[in-house]
């Protein structure tokens, strides 16, 4: 039968096909990774185009990222054969949002040509209003607010709806009304943030009916990709979308439509700060669900979603796992569809993964096999420290490209962004072409160019870029007219900027603070100066970091990502180490910098595991697998077990992007938070199946191996890393490597035996005993 029907459907398994072709009411598939979830869902919408059923810009179609949706988008023109013009609603949740605000920005007191504001923007926004309120920006960070918000918003709250609990967390209770003006100062800018972009749309569709009924008459078909990892405004904004439009004529459906929109505020809400209904979106987020009575099933939407809640890994960001578990709730007569074989991994990845996610508790359960080889065993290797990791990676590349394989098929995924230096800085070495996706590359990231910028100054006062960018970071009342006047200076007697501030603190141009703010910071860069000449490069860059403020300025800030900026700070002073001084070492940073990041046609990607959802590589590198930096120790202190199992399912959808090679990686000694310590292997290492796992010798490597038999050796179980934790590094694999001198590996255990372990693990909720 499998053969029967257009060309895109040929070579799709039974259920892939049923859930391509089943068009009428809502579907959810709900399969492990690699099992071609993302191809039914663009084969779904070739299927859809190709009968007829809806046109282009009448399907709904969301993807995680944008690239996601250009490949989709080419997929889809390679299954029918010709390109597809006209899809305006492929794209994220955020795209897809934006577009729909901008139809009716006035509803939201929007100009259509409204600015979407990034972090900075909002961050720079919020200090206004800090300010305004006499708010002490050290003690009450805008970034903080920033997160706060975001936070909100993400739940589908707005200002009147954030619990009072929450408010109170800023400011002595001002959160919710700081909320408020932020909201209200955005109107006037005419901009929106990120989250703006949902939630507006979702006021909107509560507002106007009529404007509901519009978009829900347009959408015949909504699709959706990663459905574990969408957050409530999210499902929300869906939900709206996806009710039958004939269902609005009847009054107990728009009663239902309204107590959904309960969590979205009207402006007749405004001023009941602590709203029950706001409490009730932190217990129970999810409305009940539609009343559908018989016969008017049909018409419930044509809805599909796809998802895997192995690998939801965005809890941190306001995700719901929830979603995608409660799916035949919400989406009454929901088919649920499961597929079981993936086609992406051998037999050694796949087994390796299933097992280590198996150790989770608060999970479905599901199986995964695959008709693939056993292939290569998934590889574990211990590096003395991360250069020599970062080395031995950088080897390994080179001989996988020597063997003929693409660079663009191979991928290094990291748990936290400042491992991606040393990579990076590998890679230029090498003269490696590789692209950071997902985010900016290590030197590009805003604290990292302040910092350089700081140096840049020492290194060649004349660097008026370096030195306008840093001359009032942190903030000492050197403001706009300052650096202005300080460029009038400079252009009329064509002299450096800096040499111009020198000029102009001599005069009296100046008001008394600014003029003594500017003198100080010359004086400062005038010892940091002298100091070059009998100080270590890596301790002057130290120094220049305190004493300018800089680095306490992020430890004042209290927002998510500081800490992470403090680290990369770190990581930038350490890299230091690597040269002779400070011009060599500015030197090679304007080399890296003047790569043409991205343009490369086939380059290595290098990238956090976050960012690896949905994507495969023939060659997946995953280094640092160490306690404390994977497990994240940040995660483990603030979320407890849920966290832990957030990050087993980081790893099991690092392990999950791999077709033919996995190779994991651990260092002895690693430098976190600046200090180095010797680490522990990752609990996870403990938690793979020793048949699928080969434990080899560095390829990086002087301080560590060497000696032979080593990287032969193999292991009955995976115990030699964790049964002695309490031991450094090195000693337990000394010991390691003895125990498995003489071993030669049993027999194979293969995947098939493994198969029981996980499809066993089943711990289904009472919705889902129909599985
Ligand atoms: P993830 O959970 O990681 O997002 P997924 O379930 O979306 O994975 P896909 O990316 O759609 O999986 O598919 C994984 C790989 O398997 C892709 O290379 C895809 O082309 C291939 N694949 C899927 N179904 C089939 C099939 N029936 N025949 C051959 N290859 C297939
Ligand atoms: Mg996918």
């Amino acid at each position: 039968r499998a053969s029967v029907g257009p060309k895109y459907l040929t070579g799709l398994n039974p259920e892939q096909r049923e859930a391509v072709e089943t068009l009428d009411g809502p579907v959810l598939v709900l399969a492990g990774a690699g099992t071609g979830k993302t191809r039914v869902l663009t084969t779904r919408i070739a299927h859809i185009l190709s009968q007829g059923r809806a046109r282009p810009a009448e399907i709904l179609s969301v993807t995680f990222t944008n690239k996601a949706a250009r490949e989709m988008k080419h997929r889809l023109g390679q299954m029918l054969g010709h390109a597809v013009e006209g899809m305006p609603w492929l794209g994220t949740f955020h795209s897809i949002g934006g577009r729909i605000l901008r139809f009716h920005a006035e509803l939201a007191q929007l100009k259509s040509n409204f600015t979407v504001l990034d972090v900075d923007d909002q961050v720079r926004l919020l200090k206004q209003l800090l300010q305004a309120e006499n708010i002490d920006d050290k003690r009450w960070p805008a970034r903080m607010l920033a997160g706060l918000i975001d936070g909100w918003k993400n739940r589908g709250l707005t200002p009147s709806q954030v619990p009072s609990g929450e408010a109170a967390m800023f400011a002595n209770g001002k959160g919710g009304k700081l909320y408020a003006s932020y909201q209200e100062r955005l109107k006037i800018l005419n901009g929106a943030d990120f989250g703006d972009l949902l939630l507006e749309n979702i006021r909107i569709f509560r507002e106007h009916p009529d404007i509901l009924r519009q978009y829900q008459q347009r959408f015949k078909f909504i699709l959706v990709d990663e459905y574990q990892d969408t957050n409530v405004a999210q499902y929300l904004w869906l939900r709206l979308l996806s009710q039958a439009p004939s269902s609005l004529t009847s009054p107990r459906l728009r009663g239902e439509v309204a107590s959904q929109g309960s969590a979205i505020a009207r402006p007749s809400d405004a001023g009941e700060g602590d709203s029950p209904q706001a409490e009730l979106v932190e217990a129970a987020p999810r409305p009940s669900p539609l009343p559908v009575k018989d016969g008017e099933r049909e018409k419930s939407k044509n809805i599909c979603c796809v998802g895997d809640d192995d690998q939801s890994i965005y809890g941190w960001r306001g995700a719901e796992v929830d979603n995608i578990l409660r799916f035949d709730h919400d989406f009454p007569g929901a088919k649920v569809i499961r597929l079981e074989r993936n086609y992406r991994s051998t037999g050694h990845i796949l087994a390796a993964a299933s097992h280590l996610i198996a150790h989770n508790e608060g999970r479905l359960g599901k199986t995964l096999r695959t008709e693939d080889q056993d292939g290569e065993k998934v590889t574990v290797t211990g590096s003395w420290d991360s250069e020599e990791e970062a080395r031995g990676i950088g080897e390994e590349i080179e001989q996988i490209q020597r063997q003929g394989d693409k660079l663009n098929e191979i991928a290094i995924l990291v748990r936290a962004s400042y491992q991606m230096r040393e990579f990076e800085d590998r890679f230029v070495t090498l003269g490696l072409p590789y692209r950071v996706i997902g985010g900016p590359r290590f030197y590009e990231r805003a604290e990292i160019r302040d910092a350089l910028a700081y140096l840049r100054v020492i290194n060649s006062p004349a660097d008026d870029l370096a030195f306008e960018r840093i001359v009032n970071t942190p903030k000492r009342g050197l403001g706009d007219a300052t650096v202005q006047m300080l460029h009038d200076h400079a252009r009329k007697r064509r002299i450096p900027l800096f040499e111009a501030a020198r000029a102009v603190v001599e005069t009296d141009e100046l008001k008394p603070k600014a003029r003594g703010s500017l003198r100080d910071l010359i004086t400062q860069f005038d010892r940091w100066r002298a100091q070059r000449e009998v100080t270590a490069h890596t301790d002057l860059a130290q120094i220049v970091l305190d004493e300018s403020g800089y680095t306490e300025m992020w430890q004042k800030d209290r927002s998510a990502d500081a800490a992470g900026r403090l680290e990369n700070l770190k990581e930038l002073v350490r890299s230091m180490e690597e040269f002779e001084n400070l011009q060599g070492f500015l030197e090679h940073i304007s080399l890296v910098m003047d790569r043409d990041g991205g343009a490369e046609d086939d380059a290595v990607s290098l990238m956090t595991l976050h960012s690896a959802k949905g994507l495969e590589f023939d060659n997946v590198f995953l280094p640092g697998w160490e306690e404390g930096l994977f497990p994240s120790q940040r995660t483990l202190d603030e979320q407890g077990r849920a966290g832990l199992e957030e990050e087993r399912r980081l790893g099991h959808v690092g392990l999950t992007r791999a077709r033919r090679r996995a190779k994991i990686y651990f260092a002895t000694n690693r430098r976190i938070h600046g200090t180095w310590s010797t680490t522990i292997p990752s609990r996870f290492l403990d938690e793979l199946p020793a048949a699928n796992v080969e434990i080899t010798e560095s390829k990086g490597g002087s301080a560590w191996g060497g000696t032979g038999g080593y990287g032969a050796s193999r292991f009955d179980d995976m115990e030699a890393f964790g049964s002695s934790y309490s031991t450094p590094g090195w000693q337990r694999a000394q010991a390691n490597r003895n125990r498995g001198a003489g071993r030669n590996g049993g027999g194979r255990s293969g995947f098939e035996e493994e198969a029981s372990t996980f499809s066993s693990s089943s711990s289904a909720g009472p919705d889902f005993g129909s599985f």
